[in-house]
């Protein structure tokens, strides 16, 4: 019997050829929502399936695990893998992938892309010129930051952090501060990193501070309301990494009452949905989870979850099984 693969939503043509023409059968939800975990359980409760290709927002558990044991690989199509239970998956024995290092340039750009909209106000003009409001150059419209000179603050600098100290430090020749768990030496060489001793270094010193954490218990609401307190007031705060990384309702808060100038925001604590009063303000910049969805970086991730999969129906050990 050919072996089988549940997609649980559409993702680019290119893996789904690539899986068919080795004979596997793929079955895809061509639904336009992401489906809930009942959905996915109908979905996989329908054919005896062997591995299933699961996106990040669908939540796979002991449930799920529970619900159809013939399943022993979930290849995540993301790098983030938070919305799987590891620790259930690991006890089983079952295989959990992920796409490591196929996007970090392209999030960082995207990281590039939201500090910029808030310092030249681009959003803010966006909307003021739709609007009809333009009447007439002024000395005194939209007046943004400058980004040459700033002091850029890293918290995170694994492939993703690496690429953002790399394009800040290149492009614009900011000063680079950051914090991990482990000292960069590749940041510090290339791009004359600076390494400071916590997350409050970050956050007292930098003028843009940026995330690159995955969401782990130490990572929940990282940034909370003490810490937004020790920005500075003319600092911005930009998250590509995972919305619950930050406090959003605090958040809200500080941007509401000047505590920070402004946030760029491509990841929400409970997305879709955003925390009340998040839409009116004017000094946030908001992109639906978007920071990977560039061509080249959706077909790498496209090709690394074949890769996993073919490894997994070939014998091997899939090469990005997420846990040791
Ligand atoms: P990575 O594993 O290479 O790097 C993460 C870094 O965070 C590591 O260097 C690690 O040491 C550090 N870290 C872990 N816990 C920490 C803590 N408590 N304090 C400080 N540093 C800590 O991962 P990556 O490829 O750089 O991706 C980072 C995250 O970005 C992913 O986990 C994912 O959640 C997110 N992401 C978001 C998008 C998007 O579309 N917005 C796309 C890709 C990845």
């Amino acid at each position: 019997m050919p072996k089988s693969i549940f997609i649980t939503r559409e993702i680019p043509d290119t893996a789904i050829t690539a899986l068919r023409a080795r004979g596997y059968v793929v079955d895809i939800n061509t639904g336009k929502n992401p489906p809930t975990q009942k959905e996915i359980l109908k979905f996989l409760k329908k054919k005896p399936y062997d591995a299933v290709l699961t996106l990040l927002t669908d939540k796979i558990d002991a449930k799920v695990f529970d619900a159809v044991p013939r399943v022993k690989l979930y290849a995540n199509y993301a790098v983030g893998y938070d919305n799987i239970d590891i620790t259930e998956a690991k006890k089983r024995g079952i295989y959990v992938t992920n796409t490591p290092g196929s996007y970090s340039d392209a999030i960082a750009e995207h990281t590039l892309a939201l500090t910029l909209s808030l310092t030249a106000r681009i959003a803010e003009a966006d909307r003021f010129v739709r609007a009809g409001k333009y009447k007439g150059w002024s000395a005194m419209n939209f007046i943004g930051t400058d980004l040459s000179g700033k002091t850029v603050g890293i918290i995170g600098t694994g492939r993703i952090g690496e690429r953002v100290a790399y394009h800040f430090a290149k492009g614009f020749g900011s000063k680079i501060i950051y914090y991990d768990v482990a000292r960069n030496e590749k940041i510090e060489k290339e791009c004359g990193a600076v390494f400071v001793a916590s997350v409050d270094e970050v956050l007292k010193q930098a003028d843009i501070v940026t995330l690159h954490v995955p969401l782990l218990d130490s990572t929940r609401h990282l940034i909370n309301s003490a810490r937004l307190r020790m920005m500075k007031p003319t600092a911005y705060l930009i998250n590509t990494s995972r919305g619950p990384v930050i406090d959003e309702v605090a958040l809200v808060e500080a941007l509401r009452s000047g505590v920070i100038r402004g946030a760029g925001l491509d990841v929400f604590e409970c997305e879709p949905k955003l925390s009340r009063g998040l839409t009116k303000l004017e000094n946030v910049v908001l992109t639906p989870h978007i920071a990977s969805a560039r061509e080249k970086a959706r077909a790498e991730m496209a090709s690394i979850a074949v890769d996993n999969i073919v490894d997994f129906f070939e014998g091997r050990r899939p090469r990005n099984n997420v846990y040791q």
